[in-house]
């Protein structure tokens, strides 16, 4: 018999799932679906299947029965969950309220528990995370180069950290390149750990559904940061900043001995408090696109503007969904290390737009978006300068 579909899930889980009333709001909003057209990974549909394997579980006829689900299904369910990019647009617009973009990684878990997830080389994070500490596989004492910019080391130990990310090292390096020259021209003083220290911050496990190694992770990374007197940890991944900040102090155990804060964040109050000057002009148009786990996960959505519209010259245009209502670009969930067409073509979507806006240059502020976006302009006949924030803001700040 399937072992129960409730297991897993809290009270807010299981609230959302009946929640959920079919009014397929949410279905306007999907990218996966704007692309595929396909009815399975409709959130409504989802939450439907899954409703329905409860009650075909659950039920005192299933209890007494005995009543298996048929693998189809199972499988059918299993895709559908994990091509989602969990960017949690349909759960900004769900007039239930049901928070998806927490909801579908737990339903991935769950799948995951039965040996039906994860898909394709999503398996192999936990084994390159045990191994070299990133889930790339690429070697640990290379995490910090060829990219690191001369200049001073960080210091030993201080309040202030900065935590580069697996795939801001090793995919996106102009992006933490920026991120650096960015820290040092504020001139506070910051630390880091070791390349071989810092590891992974869990999130690709948690979002594939493999949490067992997460525990160890957290706890060794909280710990070094506590050793070294850390107040305030900065990163510019959005993903790093949402596992960091709701994950963390779960699998840590406790409330985290320091603050969690995004780059942009960090950057902001640094001109405002007149700690960061800005040099020169520069006489652009610019588009930025608003990260889903930045805007919808963390609500941070006007300091990357602010920051932007700090520089002379500089005109701000919007994409027609932004902020909250931003769509994905295309990279989110490690959907695309499985369906990597899906993936492209939706980020072919923002680049269109951003080209007939007349946009310069398209402003990107998370490593995932910056790789994607990169990737899908390959051999795509539109073409836009694609520039992270502090790459761009490097430019302007000695
Ligand atoms: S989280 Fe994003 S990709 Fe997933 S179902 Fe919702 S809108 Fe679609
Ligand atoms: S918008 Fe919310 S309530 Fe409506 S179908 Fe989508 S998930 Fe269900």
């Amino acid at each position: 018999m399937v072992r129960g579909f409730t297991e897993g899930l809290g009270r807010k889980e299981m609230a959302e799932i009946k929640a959920c009333t079919q009014c397929r709001e949410c279905l306007r909003y999907c990218p996966v679906q704007e692309v595929t057209g396909r009815i399975a990974i409709a959130p409504s549909e989802k939450i439907r299947i899954y409703r329905s394997f409860i009650e075909k579980t659950e039920s005192l006829r299933a209890l007494i029965t005995g009543r298996d689900l048929p693998e189809q299904l199972l499988g059918d369910f299993t895709r559908a969950v994990f091509e989602c990019t969990t960017c949690g647009a349909c759960g900004e617009v769900c007039p239930a309220g049901i928070d998806t973009q927490r909801l579908w990684p737990l339903l991935r878990r769950e799948m995951v528990k039965r040996g039906l997830g994860p898909m394709g080389s999503q398996a192999e994070i936990p084994g390159a995370i045990e191994s070299t500490g990133n889930p790339y596989n690429q070697p640990a004492s290379e995490r910090y180069s060829p990219w690191f910019p001369e200049g001073p080391e960080p210091a030993r130990r201080a309040e202030i950290a900065y935590y580069v990310g697996c795939t801001g090292a090793y995919q996106a390096q102009p992006m933490v390149r920026g991120d650096l020259m960015v820290l040092r021209a504020i001139g506070r003083e910051f630390t880091m750990l070791e390349a071989e220290e810092e590891v992974c911050c869990g999130f690709p496990l948690y979002i594939t559904g493999q949490h067992e190694p997460l525990e160890a992770l957290v706890k060794r990374l909280v710990q070094a940061y506590r050793d070294r007197g850390v107040r305030e940890l900065i990163c510019s991944c959005p993903c790093c900043v949402n596992m960091m900040s709701k994950d963390w102090p779960y699998y840590y155990g406790e409330r985290l001995p320091f603050r969690i804060i995004h780059i942009t964040q960090y950057v902001l109050r640094a001109l405002r408090e007149g700690g960061l000057k800005i040099r020169g002009e520069l006489r652009e148009r610019l588009i930025y696109h608003d990260p889903c786990y930045l805007s919808r996960g963390v609500g941070v959505i006007r300091e990357p503007r602010e920051i932007l519209q700090a520089i002379p010259g500089v005109e701000l245009v919007e994409f027609d969904r932004w902020g909250r209502l931003s769509r994905c670009c295309g990279a989110g969930g490690a959907a695309r290390k499985v369906f990597h067409e899906n993936a492209t073509a939706i980020a072919r979507l923002s680049i269109d737009e951003a080209y007939e806006k007349g946009a310069h240059r398209l402003v990107l502020s998370c490593p995932a978006c910056y790789e994607k976006v990169n990737e899908a302009m390959r051999g795509y006949h539109r073409k836009i300068m694609i520039v992270d924030i502090m790459e761009l803001l490097s430019g302007f700040v000695t």
